[in-house]
């Protein structure tokens, strides 16, 4: 048997980033930079108000307060076409131009309107509630950087300049193949024997979650010619390739058996010390270098394996240098028993914030690699050593889902 970090190793090891593409920016959201992106324009565009109130130069409220004639009024969008002179102020709205004159604008609040004046309730200073050209961003400034992750927030930035396309690692292409000659993958009646394909749509539900692009690539029968014509045709138009079932001992497990003659050396079949997940078949294969995870059958052992093995991987892939997900310590509430077989537990468990301000885990689902609806609920995976837990002890886990952790309404 192999360590989980020993497993983990060999496959982030041999994974090669995707190439740089260009990528319209409305498209390129938690994508990863290739290049840095500079501001071609400034940010703001022009001076204008922070305020609903009046423009005005701020020598007139000097002593500690004015009263001023009204000549304008701006909105945004507007330009006024008079230059503001000593005495005088104009209404402005947010965002629109400082008119040409003023240096300062005075809120709302702040201020009396008496018919075709305006009284100033004290001095202001220059640039007082303006907002200032290349605030935000000024023209040539790196506005981020190789390596950044492109956030909601970032998008819009890169939109707020006027920028089209960036240069991003593209999201992985992922095709998902389910093998086993009992499944059945439409929703027809099943025949004796037979069973209905779990793996495969929550596969390509993990793989959009973790930002790739997923190629159903349907199911194969337990035989070798059905396993690698299925896993040749994906190597042609995939940038990795999840398939689940056939990695253990079973008389029909083939798929082992073809990603090792694809791989040749650059294909392993592993026995993890990990509990769901034990088997797992990892290669590079072909010369697009595609790899390909053969994950084991057992649905949430598929879960287990995805989330140790191929979402890092994956992620690796597309540039990312962030590769797992959030790792925290919990308070376990009740004891977490288990036995002591040399492998590390992964228990699909429920978090929450205590009254404490700590997070605990609150629930332990029932296990069985086969018990699929039994962790559906679960919003963590816990990585209990050998060996069992105490209530009160501390626990190592992985946030499957941070939404769940929200204050509840
Ligand atoms: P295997 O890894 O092929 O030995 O399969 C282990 C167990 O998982 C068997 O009970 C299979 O029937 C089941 N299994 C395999 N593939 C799937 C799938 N796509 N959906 C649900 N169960 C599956
Ligand atoms: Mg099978």
């Amino acid at each position: 048997m192999i360590t989980l970090e020993g497993a983990q190793g060999i496959v982030l090891s041999a994974i090669d980033v995707l190439a740089p593409a260009p990528c319209a920016v409305a498209d390129a959201r938690g994508c990863v930079l290739a290049a840095p992106v500079f501001a071609t324009e400034a940010v703001p565009g022009f001076a204008n108000s922070a305020m609903d109130g009046f423009a005005l130069r701020a020598s007139d409220t000097a002593p500690g307060g004015a009263r001023l004639r009204i000549v304008d009024t701006v909105r945004a969008g507007d330009v006024s076409s008079l230059t503001l002179a000593p005495g005088h102020a104009m209404r402005i709205m947010t965002g629109a131009p400082l008119p040409a004159g003023a240096d300062c604008v005075c809120m709302i609040e702040e201020t009396t309107s008496e018919g075709e004046f305006v009284a100033i309730a004290r001095a202001l200073s220059p640039g007082d509630a303006v907002r200032q050209v290349g605030e935000d961003s000024r023209i040539g400034q790196e506005l981020f950087a190789p390596g950044d992750v492109l956030s909601a927030a970032g998008l819009g930035v890169l939109k707020g300049q006027g920028v089209r396309s960036v240069l991003v690692h593209p999201l992985a292409r992922v095709g998902v193949l389910s093998t086993g000659n009992e499944l059945r993958s439409d929703d027809g009646p099943r025949a004796a024997g037979q069973i209905r394909d779990r793996n495969r749509p929550m596969l390509r539900a993990l793989l959009e979650e973790s930002g790739c692009d997923p190629v159903d690539l349907g199911s194969a029968k337990d035989t070798r010619e059905d396993i690698t014509r299925a896993l040749q045709h994906a190597l042609l138009e995939c940038d990795a390739v999840v398939t689940t079932g056939g990695v253990s001992m079973g008389d029909v497990d083939f798929v082992k058996v073809v990603i090792t003659e694809l791989g040749g050396e650059d294909a392993h079949w592993m026995q993890v010390a990990i509990k769901p997940g034990k088997p797992f078949a990892f290669g590079v294969l072909g010369p697009r270098r595609v790899p390909v995870f053969g994950l084991p059958g057992n649905p949430v052992s598929t879960r287990v394996s995805f989330e140790m093995f191929v979402r890092p991987a994956l992620r690796a892939r597309s540039g990312h240098r962030v590769l797992e997900r959030p790792t925290l310590a919990a308070r376990l509430d009740a004891p977490l028993q288990r036995h002591p077989d040399g492998k590390l537990h992964l228990v699909h468990v429920r978090v929450a914030w205590g009254s404490d301000a700590t997070l605990h885990v609150v629930d332990t689902m029932r296990h069985g690699s086969h018990l699929l609806h039994a962790v559906a609920k679960a919003n963590a995976l816990a990585f209990v050593p050998d060996g069992p837990l105490d209530a009160g002890d501390l626990v190592r886990v992985m946030l499957l889902d941070t939404d769940s952790l929200g204050a509840q309404q």
